[in-house]
Formats: C-alpha cells, sequence, structure tokens
C-alpha cells in the first residue's frame, strides 16, 4: 500500500477509534501506545537494576540460588499498576503486558544488566487457566522483554503441574507449601551452562519464583536471576 494512503487510513481510524492512555483515558498522540507520555514518566519506577543488594534481591537472598534480581516499578494498593494490572487482566489487554515488558527489557538491556543472560524462561500458569484467561500474564512480560532485547523466550521448559488455589488470603507458609510441588522441569538438558532470566508478574513473598527456582536447579549447571514486574510494597 501507497505509504501517503496507509498513512491517511491510519490517521482516518485514529478519528473513528481514538487510542486513549491505559491509564487516564486522554487521548494518545503521535507515537504514544498504551500509555500517555505523561503517565508512562509517571510510572513509579524502582531503579532496583542499579543496585545489586536491592529490595528484590535480598527477597531471595538465603533461600533460593539467584545470580541477581530486580523489579521494575512498584505496585501499591490503589495505585496506578494495579490500576493497569486490573486493566490487563480484567478488560481483556494483554498488549499492556508485552509494551510494560518491553519497558522494563528496554531498560535493563541499557545498563548492562541482561549481560550474560541467554533466555527467559516465564512463570508458568496451569493449562487451564491459560485456556480460561487466553494467555499467561508472566508470558506477556516475557514477549515484552524478548522483543525488546532480541532474547529468546523458553516457555515449555517448566510446567505447572496443578492449578493452585488463588494465592492472596494464604499466609506465607502455606503460600510456599501450596507451590512447593507445583512445577516441574522438561527437557533439562536444555539448561546445561546457561544463565536463564525467570520472569512474573508481582513480587510479593517470592514462593513462585523459589518453588521455580529450585526445580530449574535440578538440571545442574545452570545460573538463575529473576525479573518481576512489579514489586509489592505496603
Ligand atoms: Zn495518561
Amino acid at each position: 500500500m501507497k505509504a501517503w494512503l496507509k498513512q491517511g487510513l491510519w490517521g482516518l481510524d485514529r478519528l473513528f477509534f481514538p487510542q486513549c492512555c491505559e491509564n487516564c483515558s486522554s487521548e494518545l498522540k503521535g507515537d504514544e501506545a498504551i500509555l500517555c507520555l505523561s503517565c508512562a514518566l509517571a510510572l513509579p519506577r524502582t531503579a532496583f537494576h542499579h543496585i545489586a543488594e536491592n529490595r528484590a534481591y535480598q527477597n531471595f537472598k538465603g533461600r533460593a540460588p539467584i545470580e541477581r534480581a530486580t523489579s521494575f516499578v512498584y505496585f501499591t494498593k490503589q495505585g496506578m499498576m494495579q490500576h493497569l494490572l486490573h486493566r490487563l487482566k480484567y478488560s481483556n489487554r494483554p498488549s499492556i503486558g508485552v509494551y510494560l515488558g518491553s519497558l522494563m527489557g528496554e531498560e535493563l538491556k541499557k545498563t548492562g544488566w541482561l549481560d550474560t543472560i541467554d533466555a527467559i524462561v516465564p512463570v508458568p500458569l496451569h493449562w487451564s487457566k491459560v485456556r480460561q484467561r487466553g494467555y499467561n500474564q508472566a508470558g506477556l512480560f516475557a514477549e515484552g522483554i524478548a522483543k525488546a532485547s532480541g532474547m529468546p523466550v523458553w516457555d515449555r521448559l517448566l510446567v505447572r503441574k496443578q492449578a493452585t488455589a488463588t494465592q492472596t488470603r494464604k499466609s506465607r507458609t502455606e503460600r510456599i507449601t501450596n507451590v512447593q510441588e507445583a512445577f516441574r522441569l522438561k527437557r533439562p538438558e536444555l539448561l546445561a551452562g546457561k544463565h536463564v532470566l525467570l520472569v512474573d508478574d508481582v513480587l510479593t513473598t517470592g514462593a513462585t519464583l523459589e518453588a521455580c527456582a529450585l526445580e530449574l536447579k535440578k538440571a545442574g549447571e545452570v545460573l538463575i536471576s529473576v525479573a518481576t514486574l512489579a514489586l509489592a510494597i505496603d
């Protein structure tokens, strides 16, 4: 299609179906996608990737064999991230997940945080939940990081054996017992000598990521780092 025609149609599309910021609903302009510029700038970033002993890393220290860990933004009740993740999940907006993942991926790549990492492994959902929702949220963030960094996503290495009950009302010990046996590693031979990045949506207790890391470690010579989109704080 000719460029001027394509541009004209794109303009018409915007005229009849104006695209709005997923956070403040103002109309998007120019190159803006998903978030308007002021909302993108207002994302509650942690800058953890500049600090080795950050709160995400300390969460795993002594519990799981993790090389480094980071969370891109803070998640608070009633905050911007809760709103965006709620829209992703309940208004069926998977593009929000890929967008946030790519912002995180760009930032990590730029600062060299991803150097030495070979592949991205999203925390899996049970197949029945993927069917119900249509996607795995962690998989969307992984896709975004892959888009920004050019790294492959290995999403068939870990499988979730059981559809665990909702975790939010459980105590830390209950959550850990609940997820400890939830994952199974397939094709461990692919991991030999590799450094993988485990990716999830929100870091709360870290029990799920810990269980995944311990399962990946069954492959032996494997290094694991962790990146979550958000870190939950009070
Ligand atoms: Zn906005």
